[in-house]
């Protein structure tokens, strides 16, 4: 999946997360900005094991799978966290707009994921929604089938 990451240095990933947060009435919280920074090196969407796993590598007190998930959970509420159901992975985005979707390619016989990108369509379920008075929030599109590879 393509990154809108990867110019950003940690600081300004930080000071983004942090500007969003505040937006939904959060804050930033140790065990988040934890979690954002592990997200930030994983860089594709990885599943919650791989998240938990990969922030426990240098913890000495262990992060339980709840807390995990209720961060991860929050992330997603305050639009800087996408997830990805089908597969149930997670991926950090500060794309910026809180309605905006991800078409990903999902290939079910391999498992790959590949994100496209379609402004025209984006802007359209966009209008869709709005005129049939539903708030889109951050999501994913899964464009389920096989890829070029299989
Ligand atoms: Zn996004
Ligand atoms: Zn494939």
């Amino acid at each position: 999946m393509q990154s809108h990451l990867e110019q950003s240095t940690t600081a300004d990933i930080l000071k983004k997360v942090d500007r969003y947060l505040r937006k939904s009435g959060g804050r930033m919280t140790g065990v988040r900005r934890e979690i954002v920074l592990k997200m930030a090196e994983l860089g594709k969407p990885k599943t919650a094991y791989q998240i938990l796993e990969a922030a426990n590598k240098k913890r000495s007190t262990k992060l339980s799978a709840i807390s995990l998930y209720r961060t991860l959970e929050f992330l997603i509420e305050a639009g800087v966290v996408l997830k990805l159901e089908s597969k149930n992975a997670f991926e950090l985005c500060l794309n910026g707009a809180p309605e905006h979707s991800h078409l990903i390619m999902v290939c079910d016989k391999c498992g790959q994921v590949r994100e496209v990108h379609d402004d025209a369509l984006a802007e359209r379920l966009v209008k869709t929604a709005k005129k049939n008075g539903h708030m889109l929030k951050h999501h994913a599109i899964e464009l389920h089938g096989v890829c070029s590879d299989c």
